[in-house]
């Protein structure tokens, strides 16, 4: 049998001593020799998985009191495959008598980034494969397991937020521009036939007007928004002084109007030119406050 084999029986007798399960990997060119399985005090599979690779070698006793290995990896793959693996990955060497099994957890903190052919581990004479190692196996085996499950929270935190950051919007916010509400306020409005409604308005900072939720007033940023051409302007002489209004055409809004103020001029052009300016500051600055 060979000496790679025998370490890694060597480390399953150990692992199943300890309460886990270890399965060999049949592809073994890189990285990962076995994968072991935690049970639970019943001793059933968990679910729960670290992925090994098992070395074996005469020279690990001795480096082991400096607490550094130098590892010789001929391609310079193994790091790479370690980190792009999807189970956390566990290194574990069994000394050359095959009575001694330490581990190492492979992170970015253990193993350099980028190693050439050879790179150095530290791995503390203590770390050996025995019960004390467990509580942290298992840390290591349920550490994604764990961080999905907190990226699930976090998630379905964030999607409760979202909704609630729209519930928001829907409450305070104009629908067309995103401006938010500036007053609210009610009152008394009588229909054609003499029915007395109760309103209840909301004016938004763009001028937007809302009466009992349906549109009184559009947002100046709406397509349905009044162009100026679409305004007749009417002239009338008062006591020798000509002034200018604008009136809608039929079916449209007879609120704008409103806002935008009776100009008095020396002639029709020029009192034109004066409502042109009153319409471009409603629609770009939103309505006066009322
Ligand atoms: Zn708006």
């Amino acid at each position: 049998m060979s000496k790679e084999r025998r370490s890694i029986y060597k480390v399953g007798d150990r692992v199943e001593s300890l309460g886990w399960t270890l399965r060999e990997t049949p592809i073994k060119d890189v990285g990962i020799d076995a994968i072991v399985e935690e049970r639970d005090e019943d001793g059933d599979e968990t679910g729960m998985f670290i992925a090994l690779q098992v070395k074996c070698g005469e020279s690990y006793y001795e480096k082991l009191r400096t607490g550094e290995i130098s590892f010789r990896d001929d391609r310079g793959r193994h790091p790479e495959y370690w980190f792009g693996c999807s189970l956390p990955v566990i290194l574990v060497l069994v000394s050359g008598d095959f009575k001694s099994i330490w581990w190492q957890e492979i992170t970015p903190d253990t193993v350099p980034d980028k190693p050439k052919t050879k790179w150095t581990t530290k791995i503390p004479p203590c770390q050996e494969l025995d019960a004390s190692a467990m509580p942290r196996w298992r840390e290591i085996a349920r550490a994604s397991k764990e961080l999905e499950g907190y990226v699930k929270l976090l998630e379905a935190k964030l999607s409760a937020y979202e909704a609630e950051v729209s519930e928001f919007r829907d409450e305070f916010a104009c629908p067309v521009c995103g401006a938010w509400r500036r007053s609210t306020y009610e009152f008394d409005e009588e229909d054609s036939s003499g029915r007395v409604h109760d309103v209840y308005r909301r004016v938004f900072s763009c001028g937007m007007i809302e009466d009992n939720n349906s549109i009184a007033q559009p947002c100046p940023r709406d397509p349905s928004f009044p162009l100026f051409e679409d305004f007749d302007i009417k002239m009338r002489s008062l006591g020798g002084r000509l002034f200018g209004f604008l009136s809608p055409r039929l079916g449209l809004s007879s609120t704008l109007r409103r806002y935008i103020k009776p100009e008095e001029g020396n002639n029709p052009q020029e009192i034109r030119a004066k409502l042109l300016q009153g319409y471009i500051r409603v629609a770009t600055e939103g309505y006066p406050s009322p």
